[in-house]
């Protein structure tokens, strides 16, 4: 890596820097790509807009799934791609769907070896436990902070390996021609100072989208798509944007304060028996799912319960009952300790009483549209990897297969580009051609107008984002409708002129971040409503409730491309799976929900 601070070019001042590859975001899917690159002795810088160690993969807690077969040797990856195959109503990429299903058991294998402290079974192995809507016990788990001990895991096998890493920067453009991308934009958070990184290639690993709902169980100001708007700008095509997972239940901020708004009440509370109940006091689940009840598919309880209130069953707080107060306080304190604790800290009593909740946008299925072969994306040089891309999961991800494809395809990516990149130093970066030159200055330009006293705009950026959230979640919910969309997208048009207006304030203050990630919000916000208008069909998480069920003629991918006129949406047939894995697909292996621990 080579920096040179203070270039002046123009008016503009910024530091170049200079790296063979550059890997933005370090999650667990960055993180694992730098990995692969370094045990090949390719240089690479890793960027991230938090600290170090410090990315929403901390907060995934269940588990990370792998056919390892410690408690079910009838596992297998066949299996295991059938099931999430099954979950994505057969629109994922069978080829990222097997990749990561035959990878797994050698990466769960590795992060054990480099020090990750996953449960054990009394004779040793990786314990594992079910999640739901899997065939067999594949959940690999350490406690219930899998993610968090994942990622130290990796951030210090990164270290170790020395990897370059540079905090609180935030990209806010790549430098592309539509056809080739050649680095990045952005700037310091700490200092506001502009930056240049000229790449042969460059890995987006920023992550999803969800948080661009008001009520989202992501950690505050990530998944606001940063990745696939950086991506869709620099002329990569989007996927299956439409697809959005609502965990069914997430906390409710009438009920317990804006802070824990969408914070998640884990599958587990229903897992150990846990009631749902409207405020009537009924078990509406007998309704929408005899047999399953409330373990059904995520998809299918946040459904129930969002029809519970639209049809004003609901508590005055706009949420439903979640209850387990038949169980000892002993059983709730050995199996649901971090509930109990979070729940007594707030006054709440879970061997008492019931809490409230209402789905929470909880992951995003879609987003950049990816090789999984390489990670390739339509673009030269860029590639993408882990939430911000799509394909793996289709119309519904499966518990535990987003850290699972984080590693997975994260080790791939890593291998392919070393290839790549291989003999290729930072001496032999091409001169930047004078269009990307010109774009650099005006996109600088453009951030230095944004912020500070240059500023004169009168939009406040974090109050647009709250009402995307809200418009979000008005109109491109759980249920949708063709006039909703539609009026979504009339209010978006109104919100981007606004945001025309911003008032980003000083590159050092929050708020300025907060412009940006407006930009990249508004752009993944219309490809989900324009998405979810265009599927006219009822499929996974996407439901319509204006037009009637799955449709085959659906079993197709949206694809969203930048053109001249906007946003162009088109269709492709996903391909066909492989002969194992249809074979696991016609056995129809079921997950038999009368053993769930
Ligand atoms: C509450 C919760 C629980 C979950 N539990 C599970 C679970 O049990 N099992 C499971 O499989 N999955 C789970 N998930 C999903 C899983 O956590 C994520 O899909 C996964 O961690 C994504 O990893 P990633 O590396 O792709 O992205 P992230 O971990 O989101 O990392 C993104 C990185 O990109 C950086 N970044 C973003 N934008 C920019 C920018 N513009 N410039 C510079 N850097 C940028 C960030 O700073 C960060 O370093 C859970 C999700 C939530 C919300």
């Amino acid at each position: 890596m080579r920096s040179d601070e203070g270039r002046a070019d123009g008016d503009v001042e910024y530091e170049t820097v200079e790296t063979p590859v550059l890997v933005i975001g370090a999650g667990a899917a960055g993180a694992r790509t730098a990995i692969s690159l370094a045990e090949s002795d390719i240089d690479c810088l890793v960027l991230g807009k938090r600290g170090h160690g410090d990315a929403h993969t901390t907060w995934a807690a269940g588990g990370i799934n792998a056919s390892l077969g410690s408690r079910d040797p009838e596992d297998s990856p066949a299996i295991h791609a059938a099931d999430t195959l099954n979950e994505g109503h057969l629109i994922n990429d069978p080829d990222g769907v097997e990749t990561v299903a035959r990878a797994m058991p050698d990466r769960i294998r590795e992060l054990q070896e480099w020090g990750t402290p996953f449960s054990e079974t009394d004779s040793g192995d990786v314990q594992q436990r079910y999640f739901g809507a899997q065939s067999f016990r594949r959940t690999c788990f350490v406690g219930d902070r899998t993610g968090e001990a994942m990622l130290e895991t990796l951030i210090g096998k990164a270290q170790d390996l020395d990897i370059a890493y540079r905090e609180n920067v935030q990209i806010t453009k790549l430098l592309s021609n539509g056809e080739q991308v050649y680095g990045a934009l952005g700037y310091d958070m700490d200092n506001g100072s502009l930056v240049l990184v000229r790449a042969h290639a460059v890995v987006l690993a920023a992550g999803g989208y969800s948080a661009v709902y008001s009520r989202h169980s992501s950690r505050d100001d990530e998944n606001n798509g940063d990745g696939p708007a950086l991506a869709y700008d620099a002329g990569a095509r989007l996927m299956d944007a439409e697809f959005v997972q609502f965990h069914p239940t997430g906390m409710v901020a009438e009920r317990y304060g804006e802070q824990w708004e969408g914070r998640l009440v884990t599958e587990a509370v229903r897992g150990e028996g846990g009631r749902l109940l409207n405020a009537d006091g009924k078990r509406f689940m007998e309704r929408y799912s005899p047999d399953q009840m409330e373990l059904d598919a995520r998809d299918v309880v946040a459904r129930a319960i969002a029809r519970e209130i639209a049809e004003g069953r609901g508590t005055e707080n706009g949420g439903v009952y979640l209850d387990i107060s038949h169980r000892d306080r002993s059983f709730i304190e050995d199996r649901l300790p971090s509930m109990y604790e979070r729940f007594a800290d707030l006054g709440v009593d879970l061997a008492e009483e019931s809490v409230e909740v209402a789905p929470t946008a909880h992951y995003s299925m879609g987003g950049v549209e990816i090789d999984f072969e390489t990670g390739a994306t339509a673009v030269e040089n860029l590639y993408a990897v882990g939430e911000s891309t799509a394909g793996v999961h289709g119309a519904n991800r499966l518990g535990g297969n987003s850290l699972a494809e984080t590693v997975a395809l994260g080790k791939i990516v890593g291998d392919g580009l070393a290839e790549h990149a291989a003999d290729r130093s930072v001496a032999d970066l091409p001169v930047l051609p004078a269009s990307q030159q010109r774009l650099a200055r005006e996109h600088f330009a453009g951030l230095d107008a944004m912020a500070g006293a240059g500023s004169e705009g009168s939009e406040d950026p974090k109050a647009l984002l709250e009402e995307l959230g809200d418009l979000l979640e008005s109109h491109a919910g759980i249920l949708r409708d063709e006039e909703g969309l539609t009026e979504g997208l009339d209010a978006l048009a109104d919100l981007r002129e606004r945001a025309g207006d911003l008032a980003g304030g000083e590159r050092t203050n929050r708020s300025f971040e907060y412009a940006v990630d407006l930009g990249f919000s508004l752009t993944v916000a219309e490809a989900v409503l324009r998405g979810a208008r265009e599927r006219r069909e009822s499929r996974g998480a996407h439901f319509r409730t204006d037009v009637e069920g799955t449709r085959e003629e659906w079993r197709r991918n949206l694809r969203y491309e930048r053109s001249f006129d906007g946003m162009e949406l088109a269709t492709k047939t996903p391909g066909e799976p492989s002969p194992a894995v249809q074979e696991a697909l016609d056995a129809g292996y079921e997950l038999d929900y009368h053993q769930l621990e």
